[in-house]
């Protein structure tokens, strides 16, 4: 906190619709304080991103890092362009950087339906998806990107490593979240998402799943193999609450659940640590549509909702927590009524359509 009720957000928006999504998603948020009053917002936009890989060398400045560092939270767009790769023929991610720089140990991916937008599943139970992915993003299968392992163009290789300080952490993360939602009026349940059968460093982290189960008798626990998830998470994803898995695991399982309530557009996310908190939508640039006003920025937003109750629980101010729920209310009665209509399910609002008609929603609230 600076001084006062001013919070500082470092805005990384990033590359392909990382950008538009951010305008309006600060828009969004200008309008939104100003009429609740919760907290002035001083936003600083900083450079990172593929695009200023290209321009400058560097992906992720030290400026933009130590920016990062000092604000009271980070929204971030999305980075990435697939013509912009390593040697190693991998993309540029700096957010992947900036999670290990900042140690944001717990990606928090909520999978909420929300009613009025397209679902793929036909059983009406899909209306009650409410899940949580915590994924561990500090180790696992992206323990060695950045580092090239490709021998004499032979042979590649990453290392899954999962250590017992990285596991207790993040599934330390997903029972306390699991007991806030129990408080909320959700099953208490955690799902330890692994390959336990094959994998020793997966079996090692459903050791200690178990193992941090003891302490939180309260909370059901079950184990499950991440194929059977997939498989699960699909023929019933309304019988889940929180689970926790590896990195890579994670990554999948996001987009998958994503999928399940629509489409990447819908789908927030938090990248939490200690000390620091990122803000961003699950999806990526997504090159195809950028540019063209066609990117849905209601993960964008969702994320906004996720910071702003973050901000209130960690500096103890009831009003951005009050604001939070005005904005996320807005979102889901645009969807319910018909209001919001966006061009990524077929409908005519573009990206900045849409962030009007959230401003109108708040506007009318
Ligand atoms: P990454 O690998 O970083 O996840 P990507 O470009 O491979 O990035 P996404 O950007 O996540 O994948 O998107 C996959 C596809 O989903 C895009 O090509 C786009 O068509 C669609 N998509 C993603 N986000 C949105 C959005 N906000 N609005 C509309 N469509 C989207």
């Amino acid at each position: 906190m600076n001084n006062g009720n001013e919070l500082q957000i470092a805005v990384l928006a990033g590359d392909g619709i990382g950008i538009e999504i951010m305008s309006v998603c600060l828009e969004v948020l200008d309008m939104l304080c100003r009429r609740t009053a919760a907290v002035k917002l001083d936003v600083v936009s900083m450079p990172a991103g593929a695009g200023y890989y290209r321009d400058t060398g560097t992906a992720l400045p030290q400026e933009t890092l130590e920016v990062a560092r000092r604000a009271d939270a980070v929204l971030f767009g999305a980075m990435g362009l697939p013509e912009v790769r390593t040697a190693e023929g991998t993309e540029i991610q700096p957010q992947l950087d900036l999670r290990l720089a900042l140690d944001l140990y717990a990606g928090v991916r909520p999978i909420r339906t929300i009613a009025g937008a397209p679902t793929p599943l036909a059983d009406p139970r899909a209306a009650e998806i409410d899940l949580v992915i915590v994924r561990e993003q500090t180790e696992g299968l992206f323990s060695d990107v950045g580092q090239a392992r490709v021998r004499n163009d032979a042979v590649a290789v990453d290392r899954m490593v999962i250590s017992r300080k990285g596991s207790e952490r993040v599934v330390e993360f997903a029972f306390k979240l699991a007991e806030q939602r129990k408080r909320d009026g959700r099953p208490g349940h955690v799902t330890c998402v692994d390959k336990a059968n094959v994998l020793a460093s997966t079996a090692f982290f459903r050791k200690i799943f178990k193992q941090r189960a003891e302490l939180y008798p309260e909370i059901k626990t079950d184990c499950m193999y991440v194929d059977a998830a997939s498989l699960n998470l699909v023929r019933a994803p309304w019988r889940f609450d929180v689970l926790v898995t590896e990195n890579m695991f994670g990554d999948i399982l996001s987009d998958l659940c994503a999928g399940l309530i629509g489409g990447m557009g819908l789908a927030p996310s938090a990248d939490i640590g200690d000390e620091h908190g990122v803000f961003q939508p699950c999806h990526g640039t997504a090159p195809d549509i950028a540019g063209k006003d066609l990117a849905n920025p209601t993960a964008m937003l969702l994320s906004a909702v996720l910071m702003l109750e973050w901000l209130s629980h960690r500096h103890g101010i009831d009003a951005l927590n009050q604001a939070a729920h005005l904005l996320e209310s807005a979102i889901h009665r645009g969807y319910s009524e018909g209001a919001i209509r966006p061009a990524e399910f077929g409908g005519p609002d573009g990206t900045r359509a849409v962030g009007q008609k959230v401003i109108e929603l708040i506007e009318n609230a």
